[in-house]
């Protein structure tokens, strides 16, 4: 049994395999297509000219759970959730495979049993020797649990967990991006610290649980609050921060008040029916022309937060020169 790496490297001059291989294909043809017929962990079929399928093996018949009667001569359509085929997405699958002669591409495909998965599909023209388009072959893989593994540890590498915001690392990567683009296009972006005033009384007093919901209700509320391309992340601890693409000082004022006001109303149960109020100080500071980067900014907003502890919190207050 030739290994992996002799496979790659066979070579008809100087291993007699090599050319018993390539001559099986000529010789026996149904050999070969007995094998692709038996490949279990892709599904490879051809598909004609006019978009109906010509075969069907094995690992399509386990990927879809349609069989091999259900599906010759009917169209690739069929393969498709209801709703890409109304995109026309099978028939632009076929028209960009036919331009430029290959296509490879993450697609939502249905199995029979009417769930959707995430396939990556590969097709190829088939063309004759003359070069003229006689069909298709498609590979599909059902990729669905390598994705959801995948989107797992992306989750896991960029949430805060209890949270669900972004962690630090990512916090910091986000918003180092969107000051750039900001520099580039000379847009404003603005940073907004938070800081939950007295959690450590609020331990001390209710227990830590009850801290741990003073910082989960913070999270939703920052998360309601925010518009969509608002990058909200927790930097550790109680800290938490907020940068405002497209936004300059004074409509990141406006948000930060708004934000301050909506978390002094919430409440947090206790136990026994009781419940308790907390409030927050925040510090703002915008991008200016001389801001060299997010720590920069992120050090005047931290002289903001400071003063806004200092002035008797619950306040927001914004960095000045
Ligand atoms: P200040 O108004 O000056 O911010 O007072 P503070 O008590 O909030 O600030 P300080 O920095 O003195 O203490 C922060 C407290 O936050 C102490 C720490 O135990 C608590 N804390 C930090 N992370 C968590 C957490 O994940 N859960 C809980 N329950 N408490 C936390
Ligand atoms: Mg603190
Ligand atoms: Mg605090």
């Amino acid at each position: 049994m030739p290994t992996r790496q002799k496979i790659w490297e066979l070579d008809p001059s100087v291993d007699p395999e090599a050319s018993r291989h390539e001559g099986l294909l000529q010789r026996q043809p149904e050999k070969y297509a007995d094998m692709v017929h038996s490949i279990t962990a892709f599904g490879i079929y051809l598909i004609d000219r006019r978009g109906c399928i010509q075969s069907w093996n094995r690992g399509a018949e386990i990927i879809t759970g349609l069989s091999r009667a259900e599906v010759i001569g009917k169209p690739y359509d069929m393969l498709f959730p209801q709703s890409a085929v109304h995109a026309g997405k099978p028939r632009k699958t076929l028209e960009f495979a036919r331009t430029n002669s290959h296509c490879r591409e993450e697609q939502v495909r249905r199995r029979n049993n009417g769930e959707e998965f995430l396939a990556l599909a590969s097709i190829d023209t088939v063309r004759s020797e003359a070069g003229e388009l006689q069909g298709f072959v498609e590979i599909v893989q059902d990729i669905t649990e390598v994705k959801q593994r995948e989107d797992r540890l992306y989750r896991q590498a960029t949430r805060d967990e209890p949270t669900g915001l972004f962690n630090r690392g990512h916090f910091i990567e986000m918003a180092s991006l969107e000051i750039e683009r900001a520099r580039r296009f000379a847009e404003p972006v603005s940073l907004i610290l938070l800081d939950i005033d007295h959690l450590r009384r609020i331990n001390d007093t209710y227990g830590h649980e009850t801290g741990d919901r003073v910082i989960s209700a913070l999270a939703k509320t920052c998360l309601a609050n925010a518009r969509k391309i608002d990058v909200v992340g927790r930097l550790g601890g109680e800290e938490f921060a907020i940068a405002l693409p497209r936004a300059n000082k004074q409509p990141a004022m406006e948000m930060a008040q708004r934000l301050r006001q909506a978390l002094s109303q919430q409440r947090i149960q206790i136990g026994g029916g009781r419940e308790i109020a907390f409030t927050v100080s925040m510090g703002v500071a915008a991008l200016r022309q001389t801001t060299r980067d997010l720590t920069e900014m992120m050090r005047n907003a931290d002289a903001a937060l400071y003063k806004a502890k200092r002035d008797g919190r619950n306040r927001v207050e914004a960095w000045f020169e």
